[in-house]
């Protein structure tokens, strides 16, 4: 009857939210949390402190030297933001684990780590995670499913809604901080609410890096196409393995990630069920790819079709279109 009404997870989400606001001389502040087999695993750094107290800063060059600052292949991007906080945040959740797996890799059938920050994870910053994912796998074997087809080593990313854009420009327009919907939710922060917080106070947004799951990368120059998010906010589920769970999506709501089409000019997304939705920029939400075929049958950027694309046309787009519907 003491117990609170939601999990660890979610007071770990609250508690950390707090803890990197104080957001100074432009530095980022980042906190890491490992859940293995749904339970919060506290594991110790190689100084002896505790992951879950680390606070990971940029320009912190203890990092300078690390695989997750550079490596061979990597984007322009990554080359660009070699000082990022989570450059040490995955290194160190890196070391961390492949010590926790020399003895206790046999029992772990889950791997999750959730980064909270005050901005959505930057495309390049979204690359170095997937690379921890792709590096943490082969210390888990046992987390893969099905021979190995897809393993339950999964990335979140906690980010504070006080934008009520899920993504958005950052460095000069030159990269995305944060996910497009479908990638991102709005969720209702339990502790918040009990804590008596209203608004976007109450809510965050959790971004989901999994093997089912997009690369997260969101193009700058598309970021006026895509929603605010992709539907009203979620509640925090009563455990951490409730409110770790991806919902999957209602027939109206594209749960699937959204992935820029070039033919069509704007973001498509597919349900469990393969029906196709397509993202329409005039009204900033979604539509059956039918519905959006209608408006749109060259597509959002090339609306006076193949042969007349020399008008230079690319404003005011939507209205005319809407009267082709039959
Ligand atoms: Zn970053």
């Amino acid at each position: 009857m003491t117990q609170p009404g939601y999990g660890q997870a979610s007071q770990n989400r609250f508690d950390d939210l707090a803890a990197v606001v104080p957001d100074v001389r432009g530095q980022t502040w980042l906190k890491v949390r490992v859940y293995i087999n749904n339970k919060e695993v506290d594991l110790p750094l190689a100084d002896g402190s505790l992951l879950s107290d680390r606070i990971f800063r940029s320009r912190d060059h203890t990092y300078r030297s690390s695989s997750f600052s550079n490596w061979p292949g990597a984007s322009v991007d990554v080359a660009n933001t070699r000082s990022e906080a989570e450059v040490g945040a995955c290194e160190e959740t890196y070391q961390a684990l492949r010590r926790y797996a020399t003895t206790h890799a046999a029992g772990a059938q889950r791997v999750e780590f959730e980064f909270t920050a005050v901005n959505g994870t930057c495309n390049p910053c979204k690359e170095r995670i997937e690379r921890l994912r792709e590096r943490i796998k082969p210390l888990f074997p046992n987390a893969q499913v099905t021979r190995g087809e897809r393993s339950r080593v999964t990335a979140r990313a906690n980010y504070s809604a006080a934008s009520p854009a899920s993504a958005v420009p950052g460095r000069g327009g030159l990269t995305t901080y944060g996910f497009a919907p479908g990638q991102a939710e709005l969720r209702v922060s339990a502790p918040a609410v009990a804590a008596g917080l209203t608004g976007r106070q109450a809510l965050y947004y959790q971004g989901i890096l999994s093997d089912q799951s997009g690369s997260g990368l969101v193009d700058p120059q598309h970021l006026s196409q895509i929603p605010d998010h992709a539907g009203p906010a979620r509640t925090d589920r009563s455990s951490p393995s409730g409110s770790l769970r991806t919902p999957s999506p209602t027939s109206s709501d594209p749960g699937n990630p959204w992935q820029w089409s070039e033919r069509d000019g704007t973001y498509i997304s597919r349900t469990a069920d393969q029906r196709e939705w397509a993202m329409d920029p005039a009204e900033r939400r979604p539509v059956p790819r039918e519905t959006f075929d209608q408006r749109y049958p060259y597509g959002y950027q090339n609306q006076a079709g193949p042969s007349s694309t020399t008008q230079g046309q690319g404003q005011g787009q939507g209205q005319g279109q809407r009267q082709r519907r039959s």
